[in-house]
């Protein structure tokens, strides 16, 4: 709630944009320690998408388009085009200067709604620029890793809000996509307890 809280603050009062700021920092800077685990539950857009959105999406399986790198930097190229081309004219106005912030916010998250009731809640994560950047840093941080016991069962992918399966790296015994938020989630669920983050 705290996260519509500020969307809807953030139309009002513009310098409540600069959180986005931090929120973009803290994803960088988390993931160069642990990988996309800031995008856990620290990320209030994403725990936003787990509460509120999560009993609407209809779950679906995401086409792997929406996670390619092609697609991701686009969002990229969008989001720093955006705050380039409007933040100088507001150069010192730190009141204004919030608004651009505020804009990408409200756009975002309206995008990552849509698509989100359509197929899976947490698809917004999947080509988020702030989760690019931390796959990017923290792709080798706190990998998970699969054991021999792994039976290919499948279980693990069924509760990964990302819909990485997990079980498909035994041979390798790690997982190797920068996508992982750490959760654990296919931890708990694995019943032969073949899965652990290296810590
Ligand atoms: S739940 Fe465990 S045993 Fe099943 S596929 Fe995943 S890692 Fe392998
Ligand atoms: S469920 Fe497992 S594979 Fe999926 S994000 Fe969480 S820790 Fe990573």
């Amino acid at each position: 709630m705290s996260f519509v809280g500020l969307l809807i603050g953030g139309i009002f009062y513009p310098p409540i944009g600069y959180f986005m700021l931090i929120c973009m920092i803290a994803a960088m800077a988390y993931g160069v320690v642990k990988g996309r685990s800031w995008c856990d539950w620290m990320c209030p857009r994403g725990s936003f998408f787990d509460v509120l959105l999560k009993p609407f999406s209809r779950q679906r399986e995401v086409p792997g388009f929406f996670s390619h790198w092609v697609f991701r930097a686009v969002w990229m190229t969008v989001l720093m085009s955006v705050l380039a081309v409007r933040l100088p004219p507001l150069w010192g106005d730190w009141y204004s200067m919030g608004k651009p912030f505020v804009t990408l916010l409200l756009v975002t998250t309206a995008v990552g709604i849509i698509f989100g009731l359509i197929y899976h809640q947490r698809i917004w994560c999947m080509f988020c620029p702030m989760g690019s950047m931390a796959n990017m840093l923290g792709r080798k941080k706190q990998p998970l890793l699969v054991a021999s016991g792994c039976n290919g069962c499948g279980q693990c992918e069924k509760v990964c809000r990302m819909q990485i399966y997990p079980g498909a790296y035994k041979e390798d015994g790690i997982v190797a996509d920068g996508d992982c938020l750490k959760c654990s989630y296919c931890i708990d669920e694995c019943p032969q307890k073949a899965l652990r983050l290296d810590q």
